[in-house]
């Protein structure tokens, strides 16, 4: 027999390094006329570096204490932020102590018990409290991370600001490339998702030419933003890797998970995976699902 034009797709997707789950899925991509990218992990790297290490001035704790203290807090966590953390801790030789009642919060945060002390690392907009005397101090060390493009994270102990870590991440290669090719083939650009905040994601937005930028998403917030577009009449593909994603991947017409950087959850809701990070393999399966489609009679 003759491959059914979108099975023989659903082979060419694979040797370009793109799992498409079923003939239908491949089917759907080829409907798509609107684009949601994910920010860490899908448009940039998702390997952050921890560049900068800023104790709260006055008694705040030594450098050294306080990235061990984030690091044994992060350890039981899959996020690229919590793994660059941990990397930086284990560069500088810092011995982790044991953290104990663990609990991560998709789009904020960690929490675990670090020698006795409560130790809670993640988004500032979401940690911060507003009425501690240390709070304006810390803001401040988060607005100066900010300004050079870095993703601050706060650390947290017994719910008093300790610090600031400024992590810096990298656009994929090929990423405006791609986000170019996804605006010729849809006749829109794409938006950009991100639980991050708006000053973070400023810098790989401009530098990809993306303008709708939605920024301090919480996981529905994001399945929101794609129901918005689905009401709309549009057709949304959904590219993530995180946990965070995993729902607006379920809502999307067709969700999109990276291989490498995507999380476990990631991987099981999308419809297709990229197996090796490829940013531009995502307009290339789009293109591969309307040309089988015009095989379909
Ligand atoms: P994105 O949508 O860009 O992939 P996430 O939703 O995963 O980002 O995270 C949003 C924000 O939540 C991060 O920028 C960070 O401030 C905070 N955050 C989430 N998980 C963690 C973690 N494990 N450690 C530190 N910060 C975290
Ligand atoms: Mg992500």
């Amino acid at each position: 027999a003759t491959m059914p034009p979108l099975l023989a797709a659903v082979a060419n997707a694979g040797r370009h390094g793109v799992l498409v789950k079923s003939a239908v899925v491949m089917e759907r991509l080829g409907e798509v006329d609107t684009v949601a990218l994910d920010k860490t992990g899908t448009l940039t790297e998702g390997a952050p570096q921890v560049t900068a290490i800023r104790p709260l001035p006055g008694p705040g704790p030594a450098e050294e204490t306080l990235l061990t203290w984030a690091a044994a807090a992060e350890h039981g966590s899959e996020h690229p932020l919590a793994r660059a953390i941990v990397a930086a801790a284990r560069e500088r030789g810092l011995p982790l102590p044991a953290a104990d009642e663990f609990t991560a919060a998709p789009g904020i945060g960690v929490r675990a018990t670090v020698g006795g002390a409560r130790i809670e690392v993640g988004a500032p907009a979401r940690l911060l409290p507003a009425d501690h005397p240390a709070s304006a101090t810390a803001g401040t060390l988060v607005a100066a991370l900010e300004e050079h493009g870095l993703t601050a994270v706060l650390v947290l102990r017994d719910g008093t600001p300790a610090g600031v870590l400024g992590l810096a991440d990298r656009l994929r290669p090929g990423a405006a490339a791609t986000v170019a090719s996804l605006q010729a083939l849809t006749g829109r650009m794409p938006m950009l998702l991100t639980g991050d905040t708006p000053r973070a994601a400023a810098r790989p937005a401009a530098e990809t030419g993306i303008v709708d930028v939605r920024a301090g998403l919480l996981p529905q917030d994001k399945v929101e933003a794609v129901r918005a577009q689905q009401t709309a009449g549009r057709r949304v593909l959904v590219v993530g890797d995180g946990v965070n994603d995993a729902p607006a991947l379920a809502a999307a017409h067709t969700g999109v998970a990276m291989g490498r950087a995507g999380s476990d959850l990631a991987l099981e809701t999308a419809d297709a995976v990229i197996v090796r990070d490829e940013l531009a393999t995502v307009p290339a399966v789009l293109t591969l699902s309307r040309a089988a489609r015009r095989l379909v009679v």
